[in-house]
């Protein structure tokens, strides 16, 4: 029978990228434009995916990542990580990778679950990286990766449910996919 597994996932990336946004457009469903919290959140969503109910809290980090890059606290008791740039943000993507080594470091693995987004993909013409560069970095990593709109509310649920996968397959490792 299903039991309710508890997961902890942390949403990570630079400021402005649309962490909030897509947290927000998955958990209600809505997208606010105006919408910036200066402090952590989190937020509680049960996710019912391929037989598994999973009572998510989500975290949202909210530009702590950007000075003080990434602390202890955000590896402790998280079981997967989202890692958001924007495809409209070079910048952002390398943010992606120096979060990456320091989620590594801090907690003494060489991989952990992750997804790894490339959101704004409604924002074409001010592109800055091509779908193949996101692409090729997850298959690098060994994660799961999508392009997403959280305006446009595009892939948001795949978010999670390729979360899920990784989580699964982490605490799982005989499981398929
Ligand atoms: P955070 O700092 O990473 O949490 O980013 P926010 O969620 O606050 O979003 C930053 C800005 O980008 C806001 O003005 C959002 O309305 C906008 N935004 C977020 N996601 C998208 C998206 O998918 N497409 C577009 N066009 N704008 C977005």
């Amino acid at each position: 029978g299903n039991v309710l597994k508890a997961r902890t996932i942390a949403v990570l990336g630079s400021r402005e990228v649309g962490k909030s946004s897509l947290i927000t457009q998955f958990v209600g469903n809505r997208f606010v434009e105006s919408y910036q919290p200066s402090v952590e959140t989190t937020f509680r969503k049960v996710i019912r995916y391929k037989g598994h109910e999973v009572e998510a809290e989500i975290i949202d980090t909210a530009g702590q990542v950007e000075h003080s890059i990434l602390s202890f606290t955000h590896v402790v008791g998280i079981h997967g990580y989202i890692l958001v740039y924007s495809v409209t943000s070079k910048q952002s993507f390398e943010m992606v990778k120096i979060i990456r080594n320091k989620i590594l470091n801090y907690s003494g693995r060489e991989s952990v679950p992750i997804v790894l987004v490339g959101n704004k993909m409604d924002l074409h013409h001010q592109r800055q990286l091509t779908f193949e560069e996101g692409k090729n970095l997850a298959s690098h990593w060994q994660c799961a990766w999508t392009e997403a709109s959280a305006k446009n509310n595009d892939n948001i649920i795949r978010i999670f449910k390729l979360m899920i996968n990784e989580m699964e397959k982490d605490i799982n490792p005989n499981s398929k996919e």
